[in-house]
Parts: C-alpha cells; structure tokens; sequence
C-alpha cells in the first residue's frame, strides 16, 4: 500500500480536488490511503470560529459558519450537478451542527472545545471529496481517523498510541478489503472515550507519517504546490534549486533549523521503518519530485537556506559581575521556560549569556521583568536569523550583504548567523 497526502491547498477549490481526483486515477492499480486536509484556509476559519466562541462573539460566530458554508457549498455546487445528492443534506447538517454550539456551555478546557470543533473542517473536506470520487468509482472508502488514530489526552497536541492506532487500522482495512482507495483526515485523532484530537497546526503530513508507519506501507507520498524540497523558501529567495534525494537525517536537521515543507515530526515514524518519503507536485505530477530516504551516501549537498524573521537577541548578564556558571544557567534556562518563547541559538562567554528568540513582545516583557532582578539584561528586536546547511564563505557572503552580523555560530555542516539591516 501507498500512503498519499494532500495539504489544504490542493483542495482549495473544484478544480483543485478534481485534479486530485485525477492524479487518483493515475494510480488505479494501486492499494492507497490518502490523507487530505480541510480545505483551503479552514482551519484557520475553524480557529476564529472558537475564538468568536469563547469570546460570546455570537453575530461574529454565526457569520464565520455561514461563511464557510458558503465557501463549501460554492465547491460542492462546482463538483456536483445535482444538489439533490445526500451529500448536500450531510454537509449542511454539519454546519447546523456547528451553528448549534452557540447554545452549548463551553468547556472551560480551551484546548479540548478547539479539537472538537477545529476537526470539523477536515470531516467536511474529505466527505466531500469521497462524495465526488464515488460517482465514478466504486472502490473508494471514507475513513475516519477519529475511529483508527488513537491519542492520549493532550488536547491540540495528542500523542498517538501507536500500538493500538495499528490494531485499529488493521481492523479498519480488514473491514474494506474490496476497496482500492481509503480517504481519511489528516491532523485529527480520538481518545479512548471518543473525544477529538488534534495533532497540532500542519499536523497532516505527521498522520501520513502515522499510517504509514502502522501498516509498513511501500512509500508516502506528499504531494505540493511546489516541485520537490527546495534548498530554500521560495517566499524569500530567488533561484531556488530542487533537492533530488536526501537522507532523513538531513531531512531532521532542516526540518529541525526550521524548514517548513514537511511537518518535522513526520520522519521519524518512516525512518524507522525505513519507508521512503516522495515530495511531489500536485501540479505536475509525473515530474520526479524529491525523495527523502535512508542513504549510506554522504549528503553532501547543495546548500540549503532557511530563514527566520522577527527573532529576538537577548543577552543576560549577572549584576555581580559573577561568572556564568551552572546556577545562573539553570536559573536563567528555568525563567526561559515559564515565559514560553522559544530558544534558537545560544551562546555564552565568561559574564554573558546570548539567547535568540521567537518570542512576542508580550512574553518578551514578561521575561525580562523576571531577569532584570538579578541581571543586566539587553536585548535587540526584529532581527533575521539565517541556517546554512552545506555552508561555504559564497554563502554566507550571499545572505550578508548589507546586513550587520551580531552573533554567528558554525558546526561542520552548519552555519547560524542572527544579523540585522544597515
Ligand atoms: N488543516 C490543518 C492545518 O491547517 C492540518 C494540516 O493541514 O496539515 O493546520
Ligand atoms: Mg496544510
């Protein structure tokens, strides 16, 4: 069996999931499970629909779901001649559902309402799309990943059990063995007692990740809007070069410095099983991708760049002058936790202590308020931290021009520089 996923954007509209349809129909000898997001920006919708929520925003509530289901049904009349068709009566009634939640007590477990609303909007895309795959083809399935992937409790955030997810998806299979084709959500899971889950934010590839892992499939494939993994964002630099293949180890290290195309927790479960990951175009399907696997080789590769805005340097010095030593470091390493930003680089010398940040302006106040007792502590907002994977001197050169460096690190392999405009 192959393990397909397609992200929001390859649903966005009718054409969309038609082209998904056909590139389905490319692979009609093959056992697929394809994993699809909610469609478009959904999810961000779903997120302020819980915001309105909470917020007792009702007239706000109530326009947002009219709103996507108007976007939904805009689709569905796209894909469907006749609006006489169940699935009309199936989708509506979901978004009257949702519209019911305005009279439900909202649980005073923020993340726990959010699970289970948030996944209505891949239950509504991928119904949908088995909807529309179903009036040509017979051997297409909906599953429900709230039945198969099973979580513990860590709303917005579940861990899986892997253990029981494989039982159940085998059992799931068994159920539908004359099918070619399942279609599940991807990002959602469910307790043991039948509550929803999320996986976290872009969460989707990771349940492709999780499927495949469980059911030893052949390979996974992502498919995007963009050829392959590029050796940097598009967004922010120009002759992006495709990677053609490359080892799961480096697909970690990227994903960890902060590469953002495939969801950093989705190597793992296939690296131990030694699945191979294809990163393909939804565009141009037949075009050859990238491939991330294990390799003996060396990766020893085209230069990757990955860029982070918004980054905070803070550097932490002790108003006795004492030196840092493990104390100050634990205290210091204890007050960055409870303010919640998140650490990048670090660095220290004899007196000071250098951190770059993601963090927002509040939390940023709020730590440095509970620094400032016993350190000095300066800090420099809006900076760029860039990681070169595969660096050369033409590389950092590259990025730095007109930029001024104020703190750079350098492994074998990588190159950190935090810099900022002049
Ligand atoms: N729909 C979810 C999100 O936008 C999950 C995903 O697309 O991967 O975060
Ligand atoms: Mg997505």
């Amino acid at each position: 069996m192959k393990v397909f996923k397609f992200g929001g954007a390859s649903v966005k509209d009718a054409e969309a999931v038609k082209n998904v349809a056909g590139i389905l129909d490319q692979f009609k000898e093959e056992d697929l499970f394809v994993v699809v997001s909610a469609m478009g920006k959904t999810t961000n919708a779903m997120e302020s629909i819980v915001s309105a929520l909470y917020d007792k925003n009702i007239d706000t509530f109530r326009e947002l779901v009219e709103e996507r289901r108007a976007f939904h049904l805009e689709i569905m009349n796209d894909l469907f001649e006749d609006s006489n068709l169940p699935i009309y009566a199936e989708i509506n009634g979901l978004f009257d559902e949702l519209l019911e939640k305005e009279n439900a007590q909202m649980a005073p477990n923020y993340d726990f309402q959010y699970d289970q609303i948030v996944s209505f909007g891949e239950v509504i895309s991928t119904k949908i799309i088995v909807a529309f795959l179903q009036l040509k083809r017979s051997d297409v399935v909906w599953g429900d990943a709230r039945t198969f992937i099973r979580t513990n409790h860590t709303y917005r955030a579940a861990e899986v059990d892997w253990d029981l997810t494989t039982e159940l998806i085998d059992n799931f299979l068994a159920d539908h063995q004359s099918k070619k084709v399942c279609i599940t959500q991807g990002f959602i899971g469910h307790t043991e007692e039948n509550f929803t889950t999320t996986l976290g934010r872009e969460g989707s590839d990771f349940t492709a990740g999780i499927i495949a892992y469980c059911t030893n499939a052949e390979s996974v494939t992502i498919w995007k809007d963009v050829p392959g993994m590029l050796n940097a964002d598009p967004k922010w630099f120009d002759n992006t070069v495709k990677l053609d293949r490359i080892s799961f180890k480096e697909a970690i290290e990227l994903a960890y410095y902060g590469a953002s195309v495939i969801h950093p927790k989705t190597i793992k479960p296939l690296q131990n099983k030694n699945i191979p990951l294809f990163v393909k175009s939804f565009v141009d399907p037949s075009a050859e991708g990238t491939v991330i696997q294990e390799s003996t080789e060396n990766d020893h590769l085209i230069p990757s760049f990955i860029f982070k805005i918004n980054q905070v340097l803070l550097s932490i010095t002790p108003k006795d002058f004492s030196f840092i030593v493990e104390e100050n470091l634990s205290d210091i390493f204890g007050k960055l936790a409870i303010s919640g930003g998140h650490i990048n680089i670090m660095q220290n010398s004899a007196v000071s202590f250098t951190v770059c940040l993601d963090i927002d302006d509040f939390r940023l106040n709020k730590l440095v308020d509970l620094l400032s007792k016993d350190y000095v502590v300066r800090y420099n907002r809006g900076l760029e931290l860039v990681t070169i994977r595969h660096f050369d001197q033409a590389t950092i050169d590259r990025v730095t021009t007109h930029k001024e460096i104020l703190m750079e690190q350098k492994t074998r392999h990588t190159a950190r520089i935090v810099m900022k405009n002049v």
